[in-house]
């Protein structure tokens, strides 16, 4: 790896302040999914470890909430603009790990960032209030104070914005946190708080466990009675265990879960808008993110064309190693991923979709998979029911407003969805009628750290980013005075 800062480079875990390896020396391999070739052998640290690192993060977290938040924000700045300043570096490391596009992975640095921007700022905007009181001799108030401890568990996908969108709004709050990244992308979790060390965020607030085994290390942060609260982003699956797991010790819980995202193309949409939000939403990340359009759904009158049009522009991408120019679509993150993408495909086929182009692994080998379009698709086929979480562009026809709602409701999933169409009150009364955290009219890309992000149904609990992320590492104190 070519980095201008080697040092970036950190394969040990981040705990109390320095860097940790495993008792026996244990490590795991990080392998760079474009190649197959291993990058870092990293600390594989286990559940006692995890109990050391929350031992440490309970006086950390006692202290750095006792600073001001106008202190609190300033070491935050200073984080931001060292991730600013070394943003091709930890691209390169993410591309690496990860195998995106490094176009999209130094958009993902500054998305991450941004949410250490936008937290530090909203830290010092934190606000209790005062009442009028019932009582003539009582006055009643409310403290905001932080959480306490915080557990947080994070995903491949997005291996900095995932980590940023949690750790800021929770050291912005004054709480400390105890995190265990994807054990396929731990090198830009080290790389992000060896900056954090750099800009001065004290020993033992951000701590970072790496390790093989997410499990025993996530059962460790639900049973500890220390850790206030619980942040995770990953599969409904892993959510449903965490939030049973830390029902013992009644934690507060945010969980970013799976999708299955609906996208409504009307007749009257603008069809070049229509087309490239579908492709930006699609092939981001080669459709491995969880707002990435699962279910496409296009009205008779336009779905022709459409399929024509969505057809050229998917041919036309360019599929590679994501360190080279002009890359669009790098692998699929592993075996399993790809065994996935294939297993729908086969299924659809089988039930009678038809593939417009793609539809099989790709000639570079390895885990890369052909983007791809069908058409035909049917609520019986299991990528109408599960997010494919990759390539595959399925298209459902329908006729009516009313259709087009159903079938975009008709899932336990509400993350994000999507619609395109230039009639205004179609817009607003679909957009009321799709039960899902987020709708994006007339364009693919809707995140920012200034917009709320989370989901219903079985894509989860709380939001982040916004101005309410920050609530939810927080808790609000009741104070009566009698006079
Ligand atoms: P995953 O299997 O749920 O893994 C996510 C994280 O959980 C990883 O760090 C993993 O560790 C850990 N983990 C696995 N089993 C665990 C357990 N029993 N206890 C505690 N931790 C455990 O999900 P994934 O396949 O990596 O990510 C894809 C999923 O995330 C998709 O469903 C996607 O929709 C969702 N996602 C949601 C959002 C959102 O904001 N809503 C964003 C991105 C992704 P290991 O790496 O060690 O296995």
């Amino acid at each position: 790896m070519n980095l201008n800062d080697p040092t970036l480079l950190r394969t040990d875990s981040y705990v109390n302040g320095a860097w940790t390896a495993a008792p026996g020396d244990r490590r795991f391999a990080v392998t760079n999914p474009a190649t197959g070739e291993t990058v870092a052998e990293v600390a594989d640290l286990g559940a006692a470890e995890t109990t050391a690192a929350i031992d440490a993060a309970v006086p950390a977290q006692k202290a750095w909430a006792a600073r001001t938040a106008k202190d609190r924000a300033m070491v935050m700045r200073k984080w931001y603009e060292l991730i600013m300043a070394n943003a091709e570096d930890l691209a390169v490391i993410l591309t690496t790990e990860m195998g995106k596009p490094i176009t999209e992975a130094r958009g993902e640095i500054a998305y991450g960032a941004s949410f250490i921007d936008w937290f530090a700022e909203e830290a010092r905007r934190i606000c209790g209030d005062v009442m009028e009181s019932p009582i003539p001799d009582k006055r009643f108030l409310t403290f905001k104070q932080p959480v306490g401890v915080f557990g947080a568990i994070t995903p491949w996908n997005f291996p900095i914005a995932m980590i940023t969108r949690k750790v800021a709004p929770g050291i912005a709050a004054g709480c400390a946190c105890v995190l265990k990244p994807a054990e396929q992308t731990p090198l830009s979790a080290l790389a992000l708080a060896e900056l954090a060390e750099r800009a001065g965020i004290p020993a033992g607030v951000i701590n970072i466990v790496t390790g093989m085994d997410g499990p025993a290390i996530g059962k460790t942060l639900c049973d500890d009675d220390r850790i206030r609260k619980m942040t995770f982003t990953g599969s409904t699956e892993v959510g449903r265990i965490l939030m049973r797991q830390s029902a013992g010790t009644l934690k507060k819980m945010s969980l970013e879960l799976g999708g299955n995202a609906p996208l409504i193309v009307f007749d009257d949409a603008d069809i070049d808008t229509a087309i490239a939000g579908t492709m930006a939403s699609k092939y981001r990340n080669a459709g491995q993110t969880c707002v990435c359009a699962n279910r496409i759904f296009v009205q008779d009158g336009i779905y022709d064309e459409f399929a024509r049009r969505l057809t050229e522009a998917t041919a036309a991408m360019k599929v590679g190693n994501g360190m080279e120019d002009g890359v669009e679509q790098g692998p699929i993150i592993d075996g399993q991923g790809l065994n996935k993408i294939e297993r729908h495909v086969a299924d659809a086929r089988a039930k009678g979709a038809e593939v417009l182009t793609g539809g099989g692994r790709h000639a570079l080998g390895g885990t890369y998979f052909e983007p791809t379009v069908l058409t035909g698709m049917t609520p019986e086929m299991e990528m109408f029911r599960e997010e494919t979480f990759g390539p595959v562009a399925g298209l459902f026809r329908f006729s009516t407003d009313d259709e087009a709602v159903a079938m975009a409701n008709d899932t336990e999933f509400g993350l994000a969805a999507y619609i395109f169409t230039n009639n205004t009150s179609r817009l607003f009364r679909v957009s009321e009628a799709l039960e899902y955290g987020m709708v994006s009219a007339n364009t693919g890309i809707f995140s920012s750290e200034v917009g709320p992000f989370g989901g219903v149904k079985s894509s989860g609990l709380g939001r982040e980013g916004s101005k309410y992320g920050i609530d939810e590492f927080l808790e609000i104190k009741f104070v009566c005075v009698g006079l």
